[in-house]
């Protein structure tokens, strides 16, 4: 009686681990935060998040996907100063230890949240070509071109942190809100296909806006899927018709967190697997 109890807490263990294990595949985790960003890219107990959304809402999308044992992220990036994209910094800060942090640097006066500015002073502010590798995922800054940090932006968007993360030769293209001259500036001396852009997953930038993507950029890039971080009914109308028709132009499914809510996508050496998920990770 004794053996079996010992046998059935040895294959509830090994239950355990091996959904552990499941969830080591690196993936892309595209959260549903309402209009806003947060994209969190995961391996086993590796965390990195893009971006926090509007608010508060972030928490629960990441309680759908990181173990309920994990308290830390091991970076968290922040595209730029937007509310849409640091407004949940704040209740990030205070269910997470992070091990790291980066943005642009660029000076903002409107940002006065208390956890933000308290780890900020120690932020590090990548630059186009600086690269970091984080558990199975590599990370590579493709703009800005060259530090904006302590400079007052006219346009904060000008500064945004755009990466390209890789893990199983598989990789995401993370734009945060670039706009037209930054987006040519990324395709301009790169005709396509261009393998400094070359990524299997594009997010639209701008929430999908008119000047959110061209026909340049898709040539580069040559996603085989998009996705775009959009809230419902926004007062913007994000994401834009012409955007929305270019994507299908080209053929490329397009997953809109308005519409489908979460997104997993699986990077493996054989190739991208994605579903449209608000459950627990694949
Ligand atoms: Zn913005
Ligand atoms: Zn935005």
């Amino acid at each position: 009686m004794r053996l079996f109890a010992v046998l059935s807490a040895l294959s509830l263990i090994a239950l355990g681990t091996s959904r552990i294990l499941a969830s080591d595949e690196p993936r892309v985790v595209v959260l549903s935060v309402g209009q806003g960003a947060a994209v969190l890219l995961q391996a086993g107990s590796t965390q990195i998040l893009y971006d926090t959304g509007p608010d508060g809402t972030v928490l629960e999308a990441l309680n759908r996907h990181v173990p309920a044992w994990d308290h830390n992220l091991e970076l968290l990036i922040l595209s730029h100063l937007h509310t849409d994209h640091i407004g949940g910094a704040d209740e990030v800060l205070g269910r997470y230890t992070v091990n790291e942090t980066w943005w642009n640097g660029a000076l903002e006066t409107n940002v006065a949240t208390k956890a933000f500015l308290s780890v900020m002073g120690a932020a590090s502010t990548p630059t186009l070509g600086d690269t970091a590798s984080i558990g199975p995922f590599k990370l590579e800054v493709l703009h800005p071109p060259e530090s904006v940090a302590n400079m007052q932006l006219t346009h904060a968007h000008d500064g945004t942190l755009v990466l390209r993360a890789t893990a199983a030769s598989k990789s995401v293209l993370l734009t945060g809100d670039l706009e037209t001259s930054h987006l040519r500036a990324l395709t301009r001396d790169c005709d396509a296909p261009c393998p400094k852009l070359k990524a299997d997953v594009l997010m639209l930038s701008h929430h999908g806006s008119r000047n959110a993507t061209s026909a340049k950029l898709l040539d580069a890039v040559e996603p085989a899927l998009a996705f775009v971080c959009v809230g419902k009914r926004n007062r913007y109308h994000h994401p834009h018709q012409e955007t929305l028709e270019l994507i299908e132009k080209y053929q490329i499914p397009l997953h809109r967190t308005d519409l489908h809510g979460d997104l997993v996508v699986v990077f493996r050496p054989s190739g991208i697997a994605w579903q449209r998920s608000t459950g627990p990770p694949l």
